[in-house]
């Protein structure tokens, strides 16, 4: 994979440099960014591109704002955020489907003194790193964002952490690598990798036999489900995220305390999220679960108590057995993962996909991805 073809590659029938198994936001954003590297590239989507976890999620680019210590998930965390103007400006140029990208900020609040002491702690080793934040008082908290609660004693608010409209922007993606001239197969499940001669050269699906000179499984909390002969499957499992849309006009950015986050999402709807669960591949949304960020959502803006519900809904996040991301080789030449982003698996896509192109192309990473590395589930049931 180390060579690389002119920018107009198309794969031929059942042929392609590189084939992707899953077409979430982690997926979409690897293809386009393959193609434009002059791969020729099929992916292969078992229902419509982006409908899991991709199309569930809030959107918030929340880089610092969700970091709860110094790690490698921050910095690679930090260096997607990054990437991200250039990465909707590149998608704006490509297509007509407008991302919804708002480089708006995002401001956490404590309503009582123990979250007080997280919001001190995060500060502190943000600070100590020397990123940007700003502390608010109540007061200021409330004339930044009026519609809070007057219960709220303090904030930080992260200037660089955005939002997208997550759903638009894998539409947008989809559509971009469509034209860029991936062979995108919806309703097309990939049921097994094709192991030949100790490495990986394709997968079957449908009957049919899809060969290339890698594969890449980006089947977000099913990549586990992707095996082969021979090879270990990945741990990866899902945790259940609810969401529920409600009709308000407040508050008008991002608000985000311990008990739920608030993103405005314009058109007069704001999302309250989110549960996390471990109960299995279970999508549904529950009473309890939408009843507990109904009263956190009234409890951070009073009004929000008489906003009609819009809808809800539950997302899957593709976990894997250490809370990291796999993103790298896998145990076989020819084989590459690209999953388990978990909670930032938006603000991730466009550092993962880079990387996993440059990795392809046989190019440094130039990121230090020792703790993302697949291999490490498999060394440590060795
Ligand atoms: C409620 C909720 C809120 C979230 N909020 C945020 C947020 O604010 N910011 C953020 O950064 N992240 C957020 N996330 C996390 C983010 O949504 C995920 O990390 C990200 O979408 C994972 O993308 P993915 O492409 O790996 O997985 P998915 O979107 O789940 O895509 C995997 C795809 O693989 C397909 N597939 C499965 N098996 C096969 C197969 N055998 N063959 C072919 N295709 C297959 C599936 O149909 C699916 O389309 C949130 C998630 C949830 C649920």
């Amino acid at each position: 994979m180390g060579s690389s073809r002119a920018a107009s590659a198309q794969p031929s029938a059942t042929t392609s440099d590189l084939l992707i198994l899953g077409g979430g936001i982690i997926g979409l954003a690897a293809a386009r960014e393959a193609t434009r590297a002059g791969l020729s590239v099929r992916l292969l989507e078992r229902d419509r591109p982006g409908c899991e976890a991709s199309s569930a999620a809030a959107g918030m680019l929340g880089a610092q704002v969700e970091a709860d210590g110094p790690g490698p998930l921050l910095e690679l965390a930090l260096a997607g955020r990054d990437l991200y103007p250039d990465f909707i400006a590149g998608l704006r140029a490509e297509c007509e489907i407008d991302p919804g990208y708002l480089d708006h900020g995002t401001l956490v609040v404590a309503r009582h003194p123990s979250a007080l002491e997280s919001l001190r702690e995060q500060e502190r080793f943000q600070r100590a790193a020397g990123w940007t934040l700003e502390r608010l008082d109540g007061d200021e908290v409330r004339r930044l964002e009026p519609s809070l609660s007057g219960e709220i004693l303090a904030g930080l608010y992260f200037r660089r952490d955005g939002s997208v409209d997550n759903a638009a922007l894998v539409r947008a993606l989809a559509s971009a690598a469509i034209r860029s001239g991936v062979a995108l197969h919806a309703g097309l499940p990939a049921s097994r990798l094709i192991i030949e001669g100790g490495a990986v050269h394709g997968a079957e699906a449908g009957g049919r036999r899809f060969t290339a000179g890698a594969v890449l499984i980006a089947a977000g909390a099913w990549s586990g489900d992707v095996g082969g002969e021979g090879l270990q499957p990945l741990p990866t499992h899902p945790v259940r995220g609810q969401i529920l849309s409600l009709a308000a006009a407040a508050p008008r950015q991002i608000v985000v305390d311990d008990a739920c986050y608030l993103v405005p999402r314009g058109n007069g709807r704001v999302l309250v999220g989110s549960t996390m669960e471990e109960v299995g591949f279970d999508r549904r949304i529950t009473a309890e679960g939408i009843a507990g960020l109904a009263a956190a959502a009234s409890a951070l803006v009073p009004a929000l108590a008489e906003a009609p519900i819009l809808s809800g809904w539950a997302g899957l996040r593709p976990a894997t057995g250490d809370g990291l991301p796999a993103i790298g080789p896998g145990a076989l030449p020819g084989l590459y993962y690209a999953c388990g982003h978990l909670r930032h698996g938006i603000l991730l896509a466009p550092i993962t996909a880079r990387l996993i192109v440059r990795l392809l192309r046989g190019e440094p990473p130039g990121h230090d991805l020792t703790a993302f590395d697949p291999r490490r589930f498999a060394s440590r049931s060795a």
